[in-house]
């Protein structure tokens, strides 16, 4: 990054992955020995299907100087297969040639060139057209990377981070589809800590919080790798597991229920005994989202009004169903 005089910053010279595909040795030698002196990393070839091969990889170089007239494939139609492409980030590409007519330039702009480079070229307008790349690329790159920050944050809950209940709710219909499909048997179970309340009354909200957090962790830990754990708001998470028919979802759920129950959480204040009981419902074939969320609900209520630190099981085959005491 350079300072300039007043006091902004550039990033014109920052090193980058690019392309060259020139068929005149002459011309290519140049160009790679000024961008290697520049300081970036230069892939070269001499003709423009090699090109289109290199610029379609998974990690293609996102800046590309091409010759318009090449062996096997002119650098115009490199140029329409690029932007044909369907990608996020698409590659900032230079079109280099002795044309220099204004219906040639137009002719490459409209093909999909982002910038045109008319030999011989100068080495001060090289840098400086690259340089306009550069920051092209590196607006793509911020652009993405803020959609890709937002997608997470409107997902996930900041506390814990896990997904959050809109996220695990979409979660549950995309695996309450599957499972109908696939005459699986899905079961969710809705956890509540038990007198959190008191937890927060008598340690604070900071340490409430991070009880949470040790809640989350163990959680998500603790579930099978298929399984998926989220958030529905304030002390209660929602758990998803989908199992072969005639599983014991009873069991899955109330190893969770009894891990905690044997796992004092880690706290500033020291290590606080923590429980939760846990209402599960497991799927008739089909019954609706709001069908299964009401039935976990009432599992829990269930779990509550038996004293807490429970597992109540609803729905699905009776043997299934045990309930349990701590
Ligand atoms: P029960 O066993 O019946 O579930 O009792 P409870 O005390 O857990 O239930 P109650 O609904 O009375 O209290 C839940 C508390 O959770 C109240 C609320 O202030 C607290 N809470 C909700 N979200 C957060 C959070 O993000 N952080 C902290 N520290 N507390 C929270
Ligand atoms: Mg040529
Ligand atoms: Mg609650
Ligand atoms: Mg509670």
């Amino acid at each position: 990054m350079t300072q300039c005089r007043n006091g902004m910053t550039t990033r014109g010279n920052t090193p980058v992955r690019i392309l060259i595909a020139e068929d005149d040795l002459t011309s290519r030698t140049l160009l790679v020995s000024l961008l290697e002196k520049a300081g970036h990393e230069v892939i070269e070839t001499r003709d423009g299907m090699e090109a289109w091969r290199i610029l379609q990889m998974p990690d293609a170089p996102r800046l590309a100087i091409l010759d318009w007239m090449m062996p096997e494939m002119d650098g115009i139609e490199v140029v329409r297969r690029v932007r044909a492409t369907d990608t996020e980030l698409p590659a900032f590409i230079i079109m280099l040639t002795c044309r220099d007519t204004k219906t040639d330039l137009i002719h490459a702009l409209d093909s999909g060139a982002d910038d045109y480079l008319i030999k011989p070229f100068d080495a001060g307008e090289l840098r400086a057209r690259m340089g306009v790349g550069i920051r092209i690329i590196q607006l793509q790159d911020a652009l993405l990377q803020s959609r890709e920050d937002m997608a997470y944050q409107a997902t996930h809950d900041p506390l814990t981070g896990l997904p959050n209940r809109r996220a695990i709710l979409e979660r549950l219909e995309r695996e309450r589809e599957r499972c109908a499909r696939n005459g699986e048997t899905l079961a969710i179970g809705m956890c509540d800590v038990d007198r959190f309340k008191a937890i927060n009354d008598t340690y604070g909200h900071q340490t409430g919080d991070e009880v949470l957090c040790g809640i989350s962790r163990m959680l998500r830990e603790s579930v099978r790798s298929y399984d998926a754990v989220g958030r529905l708001g304030g002390e209660e998470f929602l758990i998803i597991a989908a199992m072969p028919t005639g599983a014991r979802p009873y069991q899955l759920f109330d190893m969770l229920r009894r891990q905690l129950h044997q796992t004092p959480i880690v706290t500033r204040v020291g290590a606080l005994p923590v429980t939760i009981s846990i209402g599960v419902c497991v799927t008739a074939r089909d019954s609706s989202l709001t069908e299964m969320l009401a039935l976990a609900d009432e599992a829990l209520y269930e779990a509550k009004s038996q004293g807490r630190n429970r597992t109540v099981c609803k729905g699905g085959a009776p043997e299934n169903l045990d309930d349990t005491s701590p």
